[in-house]
């Protein structure tokens, strides 16, 4: 059998074996999607890097940048759905084979595809607040790049940007689940952005990577190389047997 598709059964064994399962999600869990990761080199990521927008100095001091980042980015969400990967991954949760998605997404897509148990590390582009008083609003109110009805101050979306703190209650829920989980798969992200990156090493479980590319400097328990959606499929059939 060749070692690829050793790795993938020891996977699908251990999942089935493990009381508790926690799933730990990247940009690169939604390439397969069509929605670029930071590393993609595709599209108008190409001319601005993210890391230069996502940032608490762009929204304050470079609103008119930060505004047409976020609104092409929920623009573009409309069109997406979830892709099969994301449905395997509700699916498990429905069987009881996993307990809890943490992820660094913002685009929604574990829920769209009916995940109910999901923790989102670095918020959600799909609520608008205002940057100054907090008030919720539309998000058309935000692409239509309206000021705060209430005190006129910048509207964002939900998403920690670069300098601000991660959701409190999505962090520790996730930190708890992972601590105590037997098996936590990582999958589709860098581990460079802090201190989500941290998450993995945090458990005493087995770990186990599906990412398009290995991460040097690191030792988990099993890395598979592929793509996300393919590899979770692929999975799912074999844990059906
Ligand atoms: P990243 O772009 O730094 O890394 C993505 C990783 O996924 C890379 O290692 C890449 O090789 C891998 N990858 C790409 N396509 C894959 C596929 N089909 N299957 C498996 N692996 C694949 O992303 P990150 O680690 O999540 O960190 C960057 C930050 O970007 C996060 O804070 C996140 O909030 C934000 N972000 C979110 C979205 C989103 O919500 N979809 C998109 C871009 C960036």
């Amino acid at each position: 059998m060749p070692k690829h598709v050793q790795d993938i059964q020891k996977a699908v064994d251990w999942l089935l074996q493990s009381q508790k399962t926690v799933v730990f999600t990247g940009a690169g869990m939604s390439t397969e999607s069509n929605i670029p990761d930071f590393r993609s080199k595709s599209g108008w990521w190409k001319q601005i890097d993210p890391r230069t927008v996502a940032t608490t100095e762009a929204l304050t001091e470079n609103y008119q940048l930060f505004h047409a980042f976020y609104t092409a980015r929920i623009q573009a969400l409309k069109e997406v759905l979830p892709h099969e990967g994301y449905h395997v991954l509700a699916r498990w949760e429905k069987r009881g084979l996993i307990d809890l998605i943490g992820t660094q997404n913002v685009d929604g897509l574990h829920r769209k595809a009916g995940s109910d148990a999901v923790e989102e590390l670095h918020g959600s582009i799909h609520t608008i607040t205002c940057h100054r008083c907090g008030k919720k609003a539309a998000t058309s109110d935000f692409t239509h790049g309206q000021a705060c009805d209430t005190c006129g101050g910048k509207l964002r979306p939900n998403v920690v940007l670069f300098g601000e703190m991660l959701p409190q209650e999505a962090w520790q829920r996730t930190l708890k689940a992972i601590k105590t989980a037997q098996l936590v798969f990582v999958i589709g992200t860098s581990l460079d952005v802090y201190p989500a990156n941290q998450l993995p090493m945090m458990t005493d479980g087995r770990v186990v990577v599906i990412n398009k590319e290995a991460h040097a400097g690191y030792t988990f328990d099993l890395t598979i190389e592929g793509k996300a959606g393919e590899l979770l499929v692929h999975m799912d059939a074999i844990a059906q047997k």
